[in-house]
């Protein structure tokens, strides 16, 4: 079962936040998120490729999240800095965590209803496989831009 419900939250900066309601394939974990950022990301990393089988397209959702049935929420330790968080029922992939931020970033495909959505930036764009391409144009960063830029954050 999923559920989801999309209301629009004042203007944070420039970006309009939205806020949504989501689950899990199997209604295990229920997620409600007050701060869903619409620029969204698309990682090619490798790791992202292996664990969703292919880029991963993920909302910045701050830390005001709250999540039901945690004790379904799997956790993979995926990095020094973030580790990813999954349905242990139904294997939805839920979250990637950073460890030091506690910094939420969801697959988009988890809110059907966001307004607004805009993809604007792909991250390690220099371990995209040849065999896509999206006609989007959206900022990039390389993974040596992307350590430079985050290393207070990893
Ligand atoms: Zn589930
Ligand atoms: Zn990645």
């Amino acid at each position: 079962m999923l559920v989801a419900d999309v209301i629009c939250s004042p203007v944070k900066g420039s970006i309009l936040m939205l806020n949504s309601e989501t689950s899990c394939l199997c209604g295990s974990v229920k997620i409600k998120v007050e701060e869903i950022n619409p620029k969204f990301t698309v990682c090619h990393c490798e790791a992202c490729r292996v664990w969703g089988g292919g880029p991963f397209f993920a909302v910045q959702c701050g830390t005001n999240v709250k999540i039901k049935g945690n004790e379904k929420v799997k956790m993979y330790d995926s990095s020094s800095w973030a580790s990813r968080g999954f349905c242990s029922d139904c294997g939805t992939h839920l979250f990637f965590k950073f460890k030091k931020t506690g910094e939420y970033n969801m697959p988009v495909g988890l809110f059907p209803n966001l307004k607004g959505l805009e993809m604007s930036m792909q991250y390690f764009s220099d371990q995209r496989p040849n065999y896509y391409c999206f006609s989007n144009e959206t900022k990039e960063m390389t993974k040596a831009e992307i350590m430079a830029h985050f290393a207070s954050q990893i």
